[in-house]
């Protein structure tokens, strides 16, 4: 239901998450009542300072890191940038970074920015399913690079990518290995040292938490520079006072969400095939797009000859809320850049859409939102 009481689906859990209401609760505290600046002396102070302390740990555990690792942001776009532009002080490297043509804008133009500052890129192009290959990125890294960033999983077709052996040959060439995880962090299992990254993003309002709030992980040994200039906070390397009540919602809702995980994914794969096996009874001519090892719940597809614009606004106005590209994009109504890379042949781009299910989806709205789509398009 909406606002107004009205039947309203929401499946566009990756363009954002509902704020969980035990990180609600959690996060009212710091706002009303234990409001003080952590960075104050007196004792008002020690409740937010401690709660610092310990989202810090919640979410160092949740991703296998250490605390002391974690560096909280304003969100995804902040780390990918912090993380990218951090290029500019690795010493003894060519000012070079590799990364995909299929990553999120946050990386893509920040890439593009230091093009002006003499830095040089590469995006290297993904297979149809949207994979990175290792083969690729080793060619790649024959030109000596500083930085290589590649997304752990993409935000439009949900493909996860192959980041241990990524991570591995980009070490291998001595360069340092950045991943924008932000659609994967609280959805799937996520161990940093396993998966041999030095600097990971994440955004805390695509895992149930706060919009505006994120952390960047930043192995122990990497050289750092900060990114917002000012004050001493997060040990000197990110100035502005903390957003103790987003962190402390951002390190529950991670929380819960690892702790749930293994069930979630189950019921959102379920979610995938109910809604797949009832769109298949329709007489479309459709693909998927993606790898088979993708996020749980994503579901991005491509019909022949439908105008995907006209389909989410037309189940807009049944109640049903999904998207197009990334929603980031929304007012760009062109075939994203993601869909272009993966070389979805003509006739099905444009009917492209992406259903992403979250945690409150019910089998029923998968069923309805299938059925609502065979409506709209064998009606036309
Ligand atoms: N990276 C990816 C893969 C995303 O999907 C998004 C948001 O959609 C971002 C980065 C940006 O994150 P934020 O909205 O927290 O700035």
């Amino acid at each position: 239901m909406n606002k107004a009481g009205e039947l309203m689906i929401y499946a566009d859990n990756a363009a954002t998450t509902k704020l969980d209401e035990d990180a609600f609760e959690a996060m009212k505290t710091y706002l009303a009542i234990e409001y003080a600046n952590v960075s104050q002396p007196y004792s008002f102070a020690k409740s937010a300072k401690s709660a610092l302390k310990r989202s810090r740990e919640v979410v160092a555990a949740c991703i296998g890191a250490e605390p002391e690792e974690i560096y909280f942001t304003s969100g995804g776009t902040e780390s990918d940038n912090w993380a990218i532009k951090s290029v500019l002080h690795l010493k003894n490297r060519n000012k070079h970074i590799v990364t995909s043509q299929i990553e999120h804008h946050a990386v893509l133009n920040a890439c593009r920015s230091l093009e002006g500052f003499g830095v040089s890129t590469n995006f290297l192009p993904v297979d149809r399913d949207g994979e990175l290959s290792p083969k690729t990125l080793e060619g790649a890294l024959k030109k000596d690079a500083a930085l290589v960033s590649v997304m752990l999983a993409n935000n439009e077709i949900g493909t996860i990518e192959p980041i241990r052996e990524l991570s591995g040959i980009a070490h291998e060439h001595k360069a340092v290995f950045h991943t924008d995880a932000v659609q994967a962090v609280g959805h799937v299992p996520i161990n940093v040292k396993k998966l041999g990254v030095d600097m990971l993003s994440a955004s805390a309002h695509k895992f149930n938490g706060m919009k505006g709030s994120g952390f960047l992980y930043v192995r122990n040994g990497i050289d750092i520079h900060p990114y917002l200039d000012g004050g001493a906070q997060e040990r000197g390397q990110r100035a502005g006072t903390e957003n103790i009540a987003s962190i402390v919602a951002m390190a529950t809702a991670l929380r819960k969400n690892c702790d749930r995980m293994e069930n979630t994914i189950v019921q959102l794969r379920n979610l995938e095939n109910i809604f797949l096996s009832r769109l298949s009874q329709g007489r479309l001519d459709y693909v998927r797009n993606g790898s088979s090892n993708h996020l749980p719940g994503n579901i991005n597809i491509s019909i022949r000859g439908a105008d995907g614009e006209m389909l989410l606004h037309r189940l807009d106005l049944k109640g049903i809320c999904i998207s197009t590209g990334s929603a980031c994009d929304s007012v760009n109504t062109q075939v994203s850049h993601v869909i272009k890379a993966i070389q979805v042949p003509a006739p099905y781009a444009e009917g492209t859409i992406r259903i992403t299910f979250g945690v409150d989806n019910t089998e029923k709205e998968a069923v309805a939102i299938a059925e609502a789509i065979l409506h709209i398009l064998e009606s036309q």
